[in-house]
């Protein structure tokens, strides 16, 4: 008999995918049934890691995979492109309820421009962010001065700041509380400590070997760069190594503003618009620069924004 069902895909393995129908965890091998075609041509994996598809298997022969008849439509999704002028995308994810966005002040230090590309980009796909300030105790000073200067700057951007540090246990049952429920992507540098904080959250996972046994997919190539896990007290996570290549989209230079939400608050007061926020007279997102109301680095980022897109052009 033909069963059909509904579930997520939790790992990408080439040409062979995992499903569970969350919020059960129990996973089955899949694979793609030929007709389905990539709808836009440049996209290189027509089925990420998140994403809800249907799916026939027969239960008469039990070991053969399930075959996916449909995908389901997307909330959102997260693109990463080798490069800026690259016509060539690969989806990160699917179905992301909200990212969290790892970054240090030291080892590795993050370069705030970088950082706030980032939001943008994720701004852009409507995925909600988290930042997480990691290894704090590295470097909290007596006053705690950096750290704070940081937290400023976005929490004042009207972005959620998680400090962790994994020896001081602190953060972590902020954000294992926070994942309750939702798929979180988290994405971080090399060297940030994801993986550290992944087995922190739960400690039966281990990112770097890499939990979804592959005995389904036997004799298969199994090596895939994105991968769910369902965390013990709840919700799921999905690892994606590195975010280079993940702050570029294609935004018209009148467009950028927007996806900073402190700027495009402050903009509805600006006197002309479109406003670029550069030259304008009664340019309320320059005032709240000079008021200390949007902070410098932000402004800085955004301008910087300015100057590349013109270099593409
Ligand atoms: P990943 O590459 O982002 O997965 O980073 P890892 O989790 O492998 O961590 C990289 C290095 O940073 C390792 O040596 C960890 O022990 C160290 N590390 C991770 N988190 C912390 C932290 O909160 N405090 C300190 N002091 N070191 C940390
Ligand atoms: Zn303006």
């Amino acid at each position: 008999m033909i069963v059909k069902g509904e579930a997520t895909v939790v790992k990408n393995a080439g040409s062979h995918y995992l499903l569970s129908a969350l919020p059960e965890w129990n996973l089955f091998p899949a694979v793609l049934r030929g007709k389905i075609r990539l709808k836009a041509s440049e996209i290189t994996n027509p089925i990420a890691v998140g994403d809800r598809v249907r799916f026939e298997s027969d239960d008469a022969a039990s070991e053969a995979p399930a075959l996916i008849t449909e995908i389901l439509p997307r909330t959102n999704y997260v693109i990463r492109r080798s490069t800026n002028l690259s016509r060539q995308a690969h989806i990160i994810a699917a179905n992301v309820d909200r990212a969290y966005i790892i970054v240090s002040l030291y080892f590795p230090e993050i370069k705030l421009p970088f950082l706030d590309r980032i939001l943008v980009t994720c701004e852009v796909y409507g995925v909600p962010v988290t930042i997480v300030l990691s290894k704090v105790d590295l470097y909290r000073d007596e006053a705690g001065e950096q750290i704070e200067a940081f937290k400023s700057i976005y929490e004042g951007a009207g972005y959620r700041v998680i400090e962790t540090s994994i020896p001081e246990r602190k953060g972590i049952d902020e954000i294992r509380e926070a994942c309750k429920g939702g798929i979180n992507l988290f994405s971080g540098e090399s060297g940030v400590g994801k993986s550290s904080l992944i087995k922190a959250l739960d400690p039966s996972l281990d990112p770097k070997i890499g939990r979804i046994s592959d005995a389904h997919l036997q004799g298969k190539h199994t090596t895939s760069l994105y991968e769910m896990y369902r965390l013990a007290t709840g919700g799921y996570v999905i690892d994606s190594p590195g975010i280079r290549g993940f702050g570029l989209v294609d935004l018209d230079k009148e467009e950028i503003s927007k996806y900073f939400p402190e700027m495009l608050e402050a903009s509805r007061s600006c006197r002309f618009t479109p406003c670029t926020h550069t030259h304008e007279p009664g340019c309320a997102v320059k005032e709240a620069v000079e008021e200390g109301r949007i902070s410098a680095e932000r402004y800085n980022s955004y301008l910087g924004m300015l100057e590349e897109d013109q270099k593409f052009r």
